[in-house]
């Protein structure tokens, strides 16, 4: 049912129209954690610059980051790129199909590397994401939380018997998870519309939309996630701006922002205490409040005039960088720092999303970040001025 469901009603995808283990694994590395409508135009700039595993090997890390931008947890490009050193050393440059060399790659586990196996090779490999989940625990009126270590074992054994029943696993693997992407959606979902409505226990019952449970992790995740602030200088000089790189590890690791130092919550909420002394003169221009999964970042945001940009340049930290205000967009930045350097009045389009779907990308940011919808996001992202932004 599902299989001839997904013939007619799959969604044209870039990866799916033409079909390969190394873009498969690319666009499925992307899709962690990351929405389709974002995930699309990085895939295709991604895979023109690096078309096999043997391009993105070849390539320095700054340049690997710099094609990631917009899709956030930059973990997974360092992953994806060690993933591709791993298949150009041990595979002959292609990426395997089945399941046990899959999973030595780095960054590929049990869901990454059956989606691949089925999906591409054909194999009666199981899978669960969090569209398989919700569909599986809805089907059979199931209402627990998907990561229950229960509910996950039992997840991957009724996936398990959903690929073994397929007349073909490719098919019905990656049905389910379409269905669970755009019509058994976590809320609202289009019961009418569904190929398995006569089978599904939680419609015949009426608790659709109490299953599934919400998450153990999420609800951990919510009450621990650290509190940073910081506080950031945007300093403007004759067509260049002041910019430095940041540590290997820990939060934005690698990533390109403007000069900024953290500093602590007692002292950020006084404001102007929280600046440094070499500082002196710039303009508060707004803060950018940075949702993170496992952080909340504050970060104010202070301004140069140009005399005060101007001696920085001089006497500048030698870690800063002058880059040219036309190339900043082509610097590995978070979302976060765009917005800074929005709040800036500073341009630095993001390379990995074409014009018309930005101010969409962005309704989605915030309507995430702040729980609400995407209109109501859009509608805020319009009136937005020099304020608090988040990102
Ligand atoms: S009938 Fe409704 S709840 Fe059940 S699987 Fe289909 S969309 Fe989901």
């Amino acid at each position: 049912m599902v299989e001839e469901w997904f013939g007619r009603s799959a969604r044209d995808l870039p990866w799916r129209r033409r079909r390969s283990p190394w873009r498969a694994l690319v666009s499925e590395i992307m899709l962690q954690q990351t929405q389709v409508s974002r995930v699309v135009p990085a895939f295709e700039r991604f895979i023109e610059r690096f078309p096999d595993p043997g391009a993105l090997a070849r390539a320095p890390e700054r340049d690997v980051l710099a094609h990631w931008q917009g899709l956030g947890y930059y973990r997974r490009a360092r992953l994806l790129h060690a993933a591709a050193r791993h298949v150009v050393d041990r595979h002959d440059g292609k990426v395997p199909t089945a399941v046990s060399p899959l999973r030595e790659l780095p960054g590929v586990g049990r869901y990454v590397a059956g989606a691949i196996a089925s999906i591409v090779g054909g194999a009666r490999e199981p899978i669960v994401d969090g569209n398989v989940a919700r569909v599986m625990l809805r089907l059979h009126g199931r209402a627990a939380a998907p990561d229950e270590p229960d509910t996950v074992k039992w997840l991957w054994s009724r996936a398990q018997d959903w690929v073994d029943d397929a007349h073909d696993p490719s098919l019905a693997n990656e049905g389910l998870m379409e269905l669970g992407a755009t019509v058994c959606t976590p809320r609202s979902p289009r019961c009418g519309e569904c190929p398995l409505a006569r089978r599904c226990a939680a419609r015949r019952q009426g608790t659709v939309d109490s299953i599934p449970a919400p998450k153990r992790a999420a609800r951990a995740v919510r009450q621990r996630r650290e509190r940073i602030a910081m506080v950031t200088l945007v300093a403007v000089h004759r067509g260049r701006i002041a910019m430095e790189r940041r540590p290997d590890d820990g939060l934005w690791a690698g990533m390109w922002q403007t000069p900024a130092r953290e500093v602590s919550l007692a002292v950020a909420s006084e404001r102007i205490g929280a600046v440094p002394r070499r500082w002196r003169g710039a303009r508060h221009a707004g803060a950018v409040d940075a949702v993170l999964s496992h952080r909340h970042v504050q970060i104010d945001v202070w301004l140069a005039t140009s005399a005060a940009a101007a001696r920085l340049k001089r006497g500048s930290s030698r870690a800063w960088s002058w880059v040219p205000i036309a190339k900043v967009g082509e610097l590995p930045l978070s979302n976060a720092m765009r917005r800074v350097l929005e709040l800036g009045g500073v341009r630095a389009p993001d390379p990995a999303r074409p014009l018309r779907a930005r101010g969409a990308a962005r309704a989605e940011d915030e309507s995430r970040a702040s729980g609400d919808t995407p209109r109501a996001g859009q509608r805020r992202a319009a009136r937005r001025t020099a304020g608090t932004v988040r990102a």
